[in-house]
């Protein structure tokens, strides 16, 4: 059977983790249509999620959210596989030390039985607001080098990617030159527009830092006095290291907040002392860290970022519906969690295009 032609509307990670498994199947040729697309145009855009992100594993899945679990233990074996076999594509094994939060977190994080090298951290090491603390084996993704390689792996299996804004979902064939059978939306924020109008989607705020700190060999993540606040450390692998930062719901404020530069440099260093080259016995609490070893950190800066998650109130939109006479199958609004729940997502797409264009009634 000759692949049947699809197009993708959207670039980012879960559009081109989408359209790349949709292309692998051997069931669909696949066009990705898209305003941003990475390696070409303005990498500094603001419109789009992708290029703003740590990115690391860590699950904020709760443990009855089955559907987000199943997508990041999915993920986490598929970026496993990647960084062992294809270490080109921008992803790495590194160790996360992990402290949750509570009380709206459980005790028992959910990805307990399946992670790697699983150990408890000891709790005089524990930051405050910590529930539990748990180092294990995580992935720490180089977004613009892995969103290049996703670029690429799909080119090279013969899928095409076209540049080009849309006002409807229902014209991606005509800029896509196909005749498809179905239409993938995975535009983040853009399906607030696009004729999908899902008034349920907002943006979520967030800041980072991207400093010079080739000390740094783990990646992790900790809780803040406020909900909106965390205090997390990604490093790039090439001497780079992403930190922040802020999950600010419904901001759209593009500038960068000098006050949360200010938070985000001192809870880092309170909680990841290698930043600053130094061992763990420098662990302490933001408000000891001294003003010199910010000024310090804040020397190491290289740039400061803006980026807006693309959240929706009920979690990420996974069907299918018929718009007109269009076959329209939704991936978006992964909000914090579009890297580790990628290639999960994208699984589930491809078994939801398959039943809607291949199954046949059963009696
Ligand atoms: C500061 C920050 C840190 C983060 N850290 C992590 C992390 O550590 N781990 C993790 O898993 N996730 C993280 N995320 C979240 C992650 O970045 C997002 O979940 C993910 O990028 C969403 O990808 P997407 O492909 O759905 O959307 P986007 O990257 O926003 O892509 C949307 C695509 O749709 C296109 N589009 C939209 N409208 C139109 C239109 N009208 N016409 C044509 N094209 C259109 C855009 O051009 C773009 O190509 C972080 C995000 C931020 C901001």
């Amino acid at each position: 059977m000759a692949p049947v032609a699809v197009v993708v509307v959207g670039s980012g990670v879960v559009g081109l983790t989408t359209a790349l498994c949709l292309q692998r199947s051997g069931r669909y040729s696949v066009t990705v249509v898209a305003r941003d697309v990475p390696g070409l145009g303005d990498s500094a855009s603001q419109a789009w999620a992708s290029p703003y992100a740590g990115a690391n594993w860590r699950p904020y899945a709760a443990l009855g959210d089955t559907q987000q679990r199943a997508a990041e233990e999915e993920t986490y074996f598929c970026l496993r596989d990647i960084a062992a076999c294809q270490p080109w594509a921008g992803v790495r094994v590194a160790t996360m030390r992990d402290f949750g939060a509570g009380p709206k977190e459980e005790r028992v994080p959910p990805f307990l039985g399946y992670v790697r090298n699983l150990k408890p951290i000891a709790r005089s090491e524990w930051p405050a607001h910590a529930w539990y603390g748990y180092s294990y084996d995580s992935l720490v993704v180089n977004v613009p080098q892995h969103l290049l390689w996703l670029r690429r792996e799909l080119c090279g299996l013969g899928g095409a990617v076209r540049q080009g804004e849309l006002a409807d979902i229902r014209s991606a064939p005509g800029l896509a030159g196909v005749q498809a059978a179905a239409v993938v939306n995975c535009a983040g924020l853009g399906s607030r527009a696009l004729g999908v109008n899902d008034a349920a989607m907002f943006p979520t705020r967030g800041q980072t830092l991207l400093v010079r700190a080739p000390a740094v060999d783990y990646t992790t993540t900790a809780p803040a006095a406020r909900n909106d606040r965390a205090a997390y450390v990604i490093p790039r692998g090439d001497g780079t290291v992403i930190i922040g930062g802020v999950f600010e719901q419904g901001s759209a404020d593009p500038d960068e907040h000098a006050e949360t530069t200010e938070e985000i440099l001192r809870s880092c260093i309170a909680l990841c002392p290698q930043l600053l080259d130094r061992g763990p016995e420098h662990l302490q609490r933001p408000e000891q860290v001294p003003e010199r070893d910010v000024e310090r950190l804040r020397q190491r800066v290289i740039r400061t970022s803006v980026g807006f998650r693309p959240s929706r109130k009920g979690g990420p939109r996974l069907e299918v519906q018929r718009v007109g006479g269009l076959l329209v199958l939704h991936n978006y609004g992964h909000s914090s969690l579009g890297y580790q729940s990628s290639w999960g997502y994208a699984a589930a797409a491809v078994r939801l295009l398959d039943a809607a264009l291949f199954a046949q009634a059963r009696l």
